[in-house]
């Protein structure tokens, strides 16, 4: 009882830590994320899951939390939209981890072992997102 409560604050304090107002709503959505995907997700998986909350209410939310660092989202070139939690371990770091696509099996993997290097542009530019896919053969087809 007294952990679960734990979980409840430390949850509400990763949304507030991380600059996000928080609501019910948010809340729970946030709350599935962790719960039900380990890995990369995409906006109709999620629903899947909140089959209660509407639809645009989930991607504004999924946005907002891109917005805030604790999603990435990432263009594998499937040409839908997916996303990941940054970092499930530490949600306030600012570290991004590498993202694995396969040419055989077309799963796009995180690789959260793997973090980005620091990028660093002349003068001038302004980073607002990175984004790393590494292309390749994963494992499980290389064995093939
Ligand atoms: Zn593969
Ligand atoms: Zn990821």
């Amino acid at each position: 009882m007294n952990n679960a409560n734990t979980k409840t604050i430390s949850d509400e304090q990763t949304l507030r830590g991380a600059g996000v107002r928080v609501t019910a709503v948010r809340l729970m959505i946030w709350r599935t994320i962790h719960r039900e995907f380990s890995g990369i997700f995409n906006l109709a998986e999620l629903e899947q899951k909140l089959p209660t909350v509407d639809k645009s209410t989930l991607f504004r939310t999924l946005g907002l939390l891109s917005e805030n660092h604790l999603l990435d989202t990432i263009d594998d070139g499937s040409g839908s939209q997916k996303y990941c939690i940054r970092n499930p371990e530490d949600p306030q770091s600012e570290m991004k981890h590498v993202h694995f696509n396969c040419r055989i099996c077309h799963q796009t993997v995180c690789l959260t072992e793997v973090t980005l290097p620091e990028v660093t542009l002349p003068s001038g530019y302004t980073v607002e997102d990175t984004e790393y896919v590494v292309k390749g053969v994963c494992p499980k087809c290389a064995g093939k």
